[in-house]
């Protein structure tokens, strides 16, 4: 029979499973059970909501056998199967995204982490056999198919025989190697101990035929093996034991193996709630992002059971956008399990669980954050984004929930800090909340503009993330100290003195500075200033539209056309002023020279980027070679 081929990226990742030394082999087990278990859970749900199927829960069941002398290993369920076009796409490929990044040459990090993005699934099995044989039967096809690979060769799909619905995976464990020791997985006592350390927690009987020794004759002493059918795993979800009985080893694996991370968890938050809606809930928040977070495919959402019956997979409406990055169980038993996808969303009792849960979360997040700081700080870096996008989404609706959780980079203390703490050390003569952007911390931190608040001593919080503006904006104040960017136009910093200083020189400068304005029609006014200290020019705006917010808006697709409104700026003091000065009265081509210079110069300064950088580099060299 002609062999087909794994789709190319499939085939890739995995010969990177069977070459790379994946550290932890034993995972595969966990994988099969665990799509075994999905695959239960698939077919009760189906017969809740199909009058067609009928399904008695006592008998699903999960089976384990294994013959030493033919190195089989065999997992077998009575779930929903697949039909032909299922084995083809699901074992065919490896699901979900195309887009993986694979490399010449990568390290053995890399190559962990390529396959831990993608779960490493029903491929791990190739990490411990020479050959897997799938023979399946689904709920809606009588007849049964099946599919087998040698690895990264391809796989044969043809008919096959079998009895029930459901599913048999027969693994042909590898030959024991000098580096590892295979049969292992063909050994009972090994086999019980993986399923009790990572599948315990199914909520289906795992059995396996088990051996007793039985003591025959008590005098001479003589033993009599003795085999029988056992259920493995205790069954009880873990979510519902108790949690003095569940140790942190126990809820990462969970963890790991019911959201397919290759990574422990950051942060387990488990919730067990009596009252008029009683429901226990088991949280956590991922260490990385999964690798398509911050994309359109990622959907949000807590898996849904009715007393240890999964409802849904991934209820949405159990989570807010802004905490969309938290996977975890929701377990009610004020749920009704023949409930409607659609009337569970208009059930009060899911969304009351919907709103403490929502509590739940921001009361931890909120606790690390005082207790806990270095892991809050991991968190934010890996989700803030998502909290800050949380603030201004939905015009602010959320901001006063998630202000005191966001952090912005301190100038002064040079790491991140809150909108509290800063608001809690401002000097006493200070009434704004100083803050400066751009694309990094170094480059802010060069602007013109930051150095006069930094020598009033005044704390200034540096946003690097393109969110982070429309958040401040959205947040506006914090116990009533408005935000300011330090390149707003008026900072409003000068003492009087200065100030009239300033005044006088733009009364006396009236027609020379409209002339500038008038050469360079895109900036709004163009004026003197003395904020400037050691600075020749500088770019500032006028209105709510700052220019690090016009960047975002120029990035996006379909250009609104929304831009800010810029001053010029130029320092009263500096030398640069006189000699304007003096140009305007003898020579208007050399004027207008300097004008368009001292205009790229600010733009460069702010990082936008200059229309006509031939005409401004000729102009340079031909003022600079005089
Ligand atoms: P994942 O479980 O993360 O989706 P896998 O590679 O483990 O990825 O499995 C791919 C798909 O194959 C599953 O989503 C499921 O649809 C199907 N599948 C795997 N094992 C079984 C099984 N025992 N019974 C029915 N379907 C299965």
């Amino acid at each position: 029979m002609a062999k087909k081929e794994f789709k190319s990226e499939s085939k890739r990742l995995l010969d990177l499973m069977i070459n790379s030394i994946y550290t932890n082999k034993d995972i595969f087990l966990r994988e099969l059970i665990s799509n075994s278990s999905d695959a239960l859970d698939k077919l009760y749900y189906r017969s809740l909501t199909d009058k067609k199927v009928k399904v008695d829960r006592e008998k699903l069941e999960i089976n384990i056998a294994f013959d030493k002398d033919k190195r089989l290993l065999t997992v077998t369920d009575n779930g929903c199967g697949m039909t032909k076009d299922e084995l083809e796409s699901n074992l065919g490929t490896i699901a979900k995204s195309g887009s993986l990044a694979f490399k010449e040459n990568m390290s053995s990090d890399e190559k962990t982490n390529i396959i831990g993005q993608f779960g490493v699934g029903f491929y791990a099995s190739f990490m411990v056999s020479d050959k897997v044989t799938v023979t399946s039967k689904s709920v809606d096809d009588d007849k049964a198919y099946v599919w087998e690979s040698e690895g990264v060769d391809g796989y044969t799909i043809k008919e096959g025989k079998k009895e029930d619905t459901g599913t048999e995976i027969v693994l042909h464990i590898k030959e024991d190697s000098d580096e590892f020791e295979y049969s292992k997985y063909l050994d009972e006592y090994e086999l019980k101990k993986l399923i009790k350390k990572y599948s315990d927690y199914i909520s289906f009987p795992i059995k396996m035929e088990v051996t007793h020794h039985e003591l025959k004759d008590e005098e001479k002493h003589e033993y009599e093996d003795h085999k029988e059918i056992e259920t493995i795993n205790s069954m009880i979800p873990i979510w519902k034991k108790s949690k003095d009985d569940v140790s942190e080893e126990d809820y990462d694996n969970f963890y790991m193996d019911k959201f397919s991370d290759y990574d422990k968890p950051l942060k387990v938050i488990s919730s067990s709630v009596e009252g008029m809606t009683s429901y226990k809930a088991l949280l956590f928040i991922p260490s990385h992002a999964p690798f398509d977070y911050y994309t359109q495919e990622y959907e949000k959402g807590l898996a849904l059971y009715s007393n240890g019956v999964l409802i849904m997979e991934k209820c949405a409406d159990l989570l807010p956008d802004f905490f969309s990055f938290v996977k975890g169980v929701v377990d009610s038993e004020d749920l009704s399990l023949n409930i409607s996808r659609e009337l569970l969303q208009e059930s009060q009792n899911l969304k009351l669980i919907a709103k403490n849960i929502e509590n739940k979360i921001k009361k931890e997040l909120e606790n690390m954050l005082r207790e806990d700081r270095d892991t809050y700080i991991s968190f934010f870096k890996t989700f803030g984004v998502q909290l800050k996008y949380g603030v201004y989404n939905n015009f602010g609706q959320d901001k006063d929930k998630l202000k005191d959780l966001v952090m912005f980079y301190s100038a002064k203390h040079e790491k991140l800090i809150t909108i509290s703490e800063y608001v809690s050390e401002m000097k006493e003569d200070q009434d704004s909340i100083y803050y400066a952007s751009g694309s990094s911390i170094e480059k802010i931190a060069s602007l013109p503009q930051v150095e006069q608040v930094r020598d009033k001593d005044y704390d200034i919080l540096y946003l690097t993330d393109y969110v982070d503006e429309f958040c401040i904006t959205a947040i506006q104040s914090y116990e009533d100290k408005k935000f300011k960017n330090v390149s707003d136009e008026n900072l409003d910093l000068e003492t009087e003195e200065e100030k009239k200083e300033t005044e006088k020189a733009n009364k006396e400068n009236k027609d020379l500075l409209t002339e500038m304005n008038d050469l360079l029609e895109e900036v709004t006014e163009v004026r003197f200033s003395n904020k400037l200290k050691s600075h020749p020019v500088c770019l500032t705006t006028k209105g709510d539209v700052s220019i690090e917010m016009q960047k975002v808006f120029d990035a996006m697709p379909n250009d609104m056309g929304i831009k800010a409104q810029t001053i010029l700026e130029i320092n009263e003091k500096h030398p640069i002023a006189k000699k304007i000065q003096t140009l305007y009265k003898k020579d208007k081509e050399e004027f207008k020279k300097y004008t368009k210079i001292l205009y790229s110069e600010a733009r460069m300064i702010a990082g936008l980027p200059i229309d006509n950088p031939t005409e401004i580099s000729q102009l340079i060299c031909e003022v600079i070679s005089k």
